[in-house]
C-alpha cells in the first residue's frame, strides 16, 4: 500500500507546544493516515552545500531558534533514527550520510503533534539551496518510491514566509500574501509543477512571499511525490501574522 505524503506549513516553533488549530490539524492528519514505518522529512531548516541525510541512531532535537520561552527549549523529541532508511535514501539521491546531525524544529515541531509518543523513526534530508527549483523537483522524484515501502514523505516549510514583514499582532495575512497563496493553490490543483518550480515567474508577490527559497522548496518535493491523478487535499489553509502562510497539503489521504 502506498503511504500518503505531506507538505506542512510549520510557521512558528510555538505551534509545537500550543494546542492551536495548526497543531490540532497536524494531529488530525496523522490520525487519518496509516501509521508509517518511518518518516523521511525535507525541512527548511537544514541547508547544506550538496545533499546530506541524517544517519544517527538517536538524532537529538535541535533548538534552532532564539527568543522563545524556556518551555520550547525544554521540548525533546526522542524518536529513533533509521540508518538503514538513511542509507537507502542516500543511495537513491545520491547524498552523503551525516551521523552527527539531529532533527531541526521544522521536523520535530510538526512530528511532536503527529506522533507524540516519538515511536516512528525519523530521517531528514537536507536542502542544497544553491540549486534551482527544477533540480529539487527532479531530485525529489528519486524518493517517491519510498512511499510504497511504508515511509511517510514529509516536506516542511511555508508557501509564504517573510520574517522581515511579519506583523505579530495581525491574525490574518496581508492581501498580497493571501493572493500568492491562492495563486499557488490554483496551480497545484492544475498540476502546474514546472511553473511552481520557477517561482520567480509567479508574479510580483513572489518576491515578498519567497525572499529566500528554503521555506518554499519543500513544497516542490511534495509535488514531485504526487502520483498522476492522486487525491489531494489542503488543510491548515490560513495565512497568519501578515506574511506566514500555513497552508498544507495531503496527498493520497482518504
Ligand atoms: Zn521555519
Amino acid at each position: 500500500m502506498r503511504m500518503p505524503a505531506l507538505f506542512v506549513g510549520h510557521g512558528s516553533p510555538m505551534n509545537a507546544i500550543e494546542e492551536n488549530e495548526f497543531h490540532l490539524g497536524w494531529r488530525n492528519i496523522a490520525a487519518r493516515c496509516p501509521k508509517p514505518k518511518a518518516v523521511l522529512c525535507v525541512s527548511a531548516h537544514w541547508e547544506t552545500l550538496g545533499v546530506s541525510v541524517t544517519a544517527a541512531e538517536r538524532p537529538e532535537a535541535i533548538h534552532d531558534f532564539y527568543g522563545f520561552p524556556k518551555a520550547l527549549f525544554d521540548v525533546q523529541y526522542p524518536a529513533p533514527g533509521d540508518p538503514e532508511l538513511a542509507a537507502r535514501a542516500a543511495g537513491l539521491l545520491p547524498a552523503s550520510m551525516d551521523a552527527a546531525r539531529g532533527l531541526d524544529h521544522g521536523t520535530w515541531s510538526v512530528l511532536c503533534a503527529m506522533y507524540p509518543d516519538a515511536d516512528v523513526p525519523v530521517v531528514q534530508v537536507s536542502l542544497d539551496t544553491q540549486r534551482p527549483g527544477p533540480w529539487h523537483y527532479a531530485l525529489a522524484r528519486e524518493l517517491a518510491g519510498l512511499r510504497e515501502e511504508g515511509v511517510l514523505l514529509l516536506g516542511s516549510g511555508n508557501i509564504v514566509h517573510n520574517l522581515r514583514m511579519l506583523d505579530w499582532g495581525r491574525p490574518e495575512g496581508f492581501e498580497w500574501a493571501e493572493r500568492f497563496n491562492d495563486e499557488v493553490k490554483r496551480r497545484i490543483l492544475a498540476c502546474e509543477h514546472q511553473e511552481l518550480a520557477a517561482w520567480h515567474m509567479l508574479g510580483a508577490e513572489s518576491r515578498a512571499a519567497i525572499p529566500t527559497p528554503e521555506h518554499y522548496l519543500p513544497l516542490l518535493y511534495t509535488l514531485a511525490w504526487r502520483q498522476p491523478g492522486e487525491a489531494l487535499e489542503f488543510f491548515n489553509d490560513r495565512t497568519v501574522m501578515g506574511s506566514i502562510c500555513m497552508t498544507s497539503l495531503l496527498l493520497g489521504g482518504s
